[in-house]
């Protein structure tokens, strides 16, 4: 008789956000497949516990460490290791006891972690495009030296992953990032200077984490997701296209030399890409609604609009100038995208701090990790100083 699979012992970092609860959902459902290793959060100690008590892991982490007593004594019961503090997402990170890490952090946070897997020589199933965003010369550089294989849950990027199966004799001639056009699609500068925060929380397709609907909302997370690209793919700039497909049923398209075009479709729904990276290169049976044609007479494609939805334009500065451009217009949203949260600056407000502080912060062309956490720094405080944090 043949001998059961082992099963994949998944570590999720930033299990308490959107993407972390989806893995989870894809994990309970096959835990024939998936076992939970590590657990982290930064804040949400309940539901850290909650996922704790349920998944039985070996060690969580919580990021907050004004929460550790609290953490500690909730899961006093059990065997589970209880560590806090930034410092701690690395020690965890560098466990023998996983294969998969799932990086579910948001934003910058996620590259330190990220970075000590992918020297740990885990899978890396990345959610957290700002990984690659900041620092994706020497997080792809790594991956190789490290044999630390990156498989994308970004749909867009999982889509272009899937179509690409099977094609590595077959170069790329450009890739088409589909854009929802998020909650503003179609809108001016005159509509767009009243928006306020809870209209902007409100995504058409996807139900995402606060950062990344913004992101949507400005079409930065297709700027950024131009520049994960670059690096996932090993393209040029100009072989990278975005077009708005307000269904959200084609996730990208890669055409290859020949003209041909492949694309990947389904529902909008991220359990699917994570189960995906998590699976591969398995497919794994679910019971997921399926797509019909009938019931989309209309699938439909425009130009995004530049002028209004400045962000990409700005992110295209940075994916055709290299260096340290990306790293300071990540750190400059962040700040930004935070402000807006917190009602401090208007929607507009978002882009005009990202771009001051791309032309404060000096050009690098080649920078060291060293220099992207020093060009990080060095964007938000200047970001913070205009919005007077
Ligand atoms: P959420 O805000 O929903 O979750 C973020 C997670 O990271 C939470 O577990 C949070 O903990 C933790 N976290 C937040 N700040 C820190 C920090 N400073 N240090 C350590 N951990 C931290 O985000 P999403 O799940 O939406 O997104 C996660 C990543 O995945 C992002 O990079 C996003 O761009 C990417 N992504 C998300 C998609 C989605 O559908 N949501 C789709 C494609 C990509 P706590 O809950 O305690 O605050």
């Amino acid at each position: 008789m043949a001998s059961a699979t082992p099963k994949r012992s998944v570590a999720i970092f930033g299990s308490t956000g959107s993407i972390g609860t989806q893995a989870l959902e894809v994990i309970r459902a096959n835990t024939d497949m998936f076992e939970v290793d590590i657990l982290t959060a930064q804040s949400n100690d309940e539901l850290l516990v909650t996922q704790s008590l349920e998944f039985n892991p070996n060690a969580v982490v919580i990021g907050d460490e004004s929460k550790y007593e609290k953490v500690k004594t909730a899961l006093s019961k059990t065997n589970i290791k209880v560590f806090a503090g930034e410092k701690a997402l690395e020690e965890v990170a560098s466990f023998d006891t996983y294969d998969v890490m799932i990086a579910a952090i948001v934003g910058f946070a996620g590259l330190r972690p990220t970075l000590k897997a992918i020297e740990n020589g885990k899978v890396i199933a990345l959610a957290n495009k700002e990984t690659l965003v900041v620092a994706g010369d020497i997080v792809m550089q790594k991956s190789i030296e490290h044999k630390s294989a990156i498989i994308p849950v970004d749909s867009e990027h999982s889509a272009i992953f899937q179509c690409l199966v099977g094609e590595s004799r077959n170069p790329i001639e450009k890739i088409i990032l589909t854009a929802s056009g998020g909650p503003f699609f179609g809108k001016k500068p005159n509509f767009l200077v009243n928006v306020k925060r809870d209209h902007a929380l409100q995504h058409p397709n996807w139900s995402m984490g606060a950062k990344i609907t913004i992101d949507s909302a400005t079409l930065m997370n297709k700027g950024l997701e131009m520049i994960e690209a670059k690096w996932l793919f090993n393209l040029q700039p100009e072989q990278i296209e975005v077009v708005i497909h307000p269904q959200s049923v084609i996730h990208s398209m890669v055409q290859f030399e020949d003209g041909s075009l492949k694309a990947q479709m389904g529902f909008p729904d991220m359990k699917l890409p994570i189960q995906y990276a998590l699976g591969f290169p398995q497919r794994i049976k679910n019971d997921f609604p399926r797509f019909s044609f009938k019931k989309y007479p209309a699938l439909t494609f425009e130009e995004p609009d530049f002028k209004t939805f400045r962000n990409l334009g700005l992110a295209i500065d940075a994916l055709q100038s290299g260096g340290n451009k990306a790293c300071v217009l990540n750190a400059a949203n962040e700040i930004a995208v935070w402000a807006f949260l917190k009602n401090r600056i208007g929607f507009l407000d978002i882009t005009a701090v990202v771009e001051k502080t791309m032309e404060y912060v000096p050009f690098i062309q080649s920078p060291t990790l060293q220099e992207y956490f020093e060009s990080d720094g060095e964007a938000r405080n200047f970001a913070a100083s205009m919005i007077k944090l």
